[in-house]
């Protein structure tokens, strides 16, 4: 019979089915970080647990790490103890550790990736919800609690439902600067942000196949924002190209071994699945959010929608997002005020999303009034810039150049929004207080659009800054 690549990764990783009517899965790459883990490890010990597979686990450090300075200890002390944690933890538990020394610390989602960690075919597990970013790999990837944390330390096995599977095909051509970022916000408006529930999303069609491994990253990164529990995209020769010759890839003969593996991974031509959706990539513009969730989206040269456009169950939210934001409906989003600009993230904070950003920098200065940060994904994508002089260009034009961590995304270090002020961000979450401040207002867009927005001072169409 014809099977997903859902069907085949989850077959070849469960243990066994639970009366529960669950599945013991087993997890083939467990990542950590410092927020999620303390308490998991404390469980461990109060339970005395012994770790099952410490190889199959690496740590980073990347939510609360300061992108200012790196002068220990930190000024903010709970930092400083959940950095202290995870040095201690990993060193009794065995566990690699790719701190600041390793020159490889980064965002867990974009250190994984590059290090060759993620493969096709596996399961992977963080306790981090934009875990979904290592499915464009061809990955089973989720996001797991603290509690579930502990389990895969002790056991490498959770307990979990297997989704049904929804797939997503997009084909066409994407217009002129329309990028991976709004492919997956124009998702997430047409499906909702529910829409996904107890799916896996298969991102499938000629958008995707032509996709890049860091664009392809940043559509199924977002896969749960519109509420699917992973996304994935099938592996192909963009996928092994990405992965030739990464640290952690198989190499020589027994790449070529594992390619044969991966791709015999991918779905079958005839697999069939619960839902389908279809999409002209050529009707996808420019996609900026308007409200307090990443399905409030529309395009830059749309009006703020009517209540009325809502269905019934989703007009309180509307109305919500209205009076939290205040933008009021029919008012066009292309010139609101913005006050600060955030490059970054696991959505975008990559060397690809620093390229087109810098390309937008080159045309003018940060505007007076706009605070503008550039905060490399890691401390490999920070080389990589600045080895092509994109500090550079960034500072040039008024950008502060940051160093790697997730900083303005979730704002658990010291890079926060003051008071009201709006921000034009490259991150994945408009969610109310999401940047650091419990009353600041967050517009996502993709790396480009927030470059331009910055240097208009307000929300602007890349597409007129961008040649014919
Ligand atoms: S960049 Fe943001 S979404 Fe990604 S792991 Fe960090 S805090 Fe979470």
């Amino acid at each position: 019979m014809a099977k997903t690549l859902l069907d085949k990764v989850w077959e070849a990783h469960t243990v066994r089915e639970l009366p529960s009517g669950q599945t013991q899965l087993f997890i083939g790459l467990h990542l950590i970080h410092e927020v999620t883990s303390p308490q998991a490890f404390q469980m461990m010990r109060e339970q005395g647990l012994k770790m099952a597979f410490p190889d199959r686990t690496v740590a980073t450090v990347d939510h609360i790490i300061p992108t200012d300075t790196r002068q220990r200890p930190y000024a903010d002390t709970q930092a400083e103890g959940m950095m202290s944690a995870i040095e201690r933890n990993c060193r009794e538990f065995g566990i690699r550790f790719f701190d600041v020394a390793s020159g490889h610390q980064g965002i867990v989602h974009v250190l994984g990736p590059e290090l060759g960690l993620t493969q096709p075919g596996l399961t992977i597990a963080c306790g981090d919800s934009h875990t979904s970013t290592h499915g464009a790999f061809g990955t089973v990837a989720f996001g797991i609690g603290t509690s579930q944390v502990r389990d895969v330390l002790a056991s490498q096995c959770l307990a979990i439902q297997k989704p049904k599977v929804r797939r997503i095909r997009v084909d066409g051509r994407l217009g002129k600067g329309v990028y991976a970022k709004d492919v997956i916000l124009h998702i997430i408006r047409l499906l909702g942000v529910k829409g996904g529930v107890g799916y896996a999303y298969e991102y499938a069609g000629e958008v995707f196949d032509r996709m890049s491994m860091e664009e392809r990253m940043t559509v199924c990164n977002m896969s749960i924002e519109g509420g699917a529990r992973c996304g994935y995209i099938n592996p192909d020769d963009t996928t092994f190209e990405y992965l030739r010759g990464r640290p952690f890839a198989p190499a020589g003969e027994a790449f070529d071994r594992a390619v044969s593996w991966w791709r015999a991974m991918a779905s079958d031509p005839d697999a069939s699945f619960d839902e389908e959706t279809y999409i002209d990539g050529a009707q996808i513009a420019p996609t900026v959010t308007w409200g307090i969730n990443p399905g409030q989206a529309i395009g830059v040269d749309e009006a703020i929608p009517a209540p009325q456009s809502f269905a019934p169950d989703e007009r309180e939210v509307a109305n919500d997002a209205y009076e939290y934001m205040e933008l009021a409906p029919g008012k066009p989003i292309r010139g609101t005020r913005i006050d600060v600009a955030f490059i970054g993230s696991c959505t975008n904070g990559r060397i690809s999303d620093l390229r087109e950003a810098a390309k937008v920098a080159k045309l003018g200065k940060v505007a007076a009034h706009v605070k503008a940060l550039v905060v490399p994904g890691s401390q490999e994508v920070a080389q990589e810039a600045e080895a092509e002089g994109l500090d550079q260009v960034f500072r040039d034009a008024g950008f502060e150049w940051r160093l790697p961590g997730c900083s303005m995304c979730l704002a658990m270090n010291p890079d926060k929004l003051q008071g009201r002020q709006i921000c034009a961000s490259s991150s994945n979450r408009n969610f109310k207080g999401r940047q650091g401040s419990p009353t600041g207002r967050t517009l996502l867009m993709s790396p480009a659009m927030v470059a331009a927005a910055a240097i208009a001072g307000e929300v602007t169409d890349i597409r007129d800054l961008l040649p014919q």
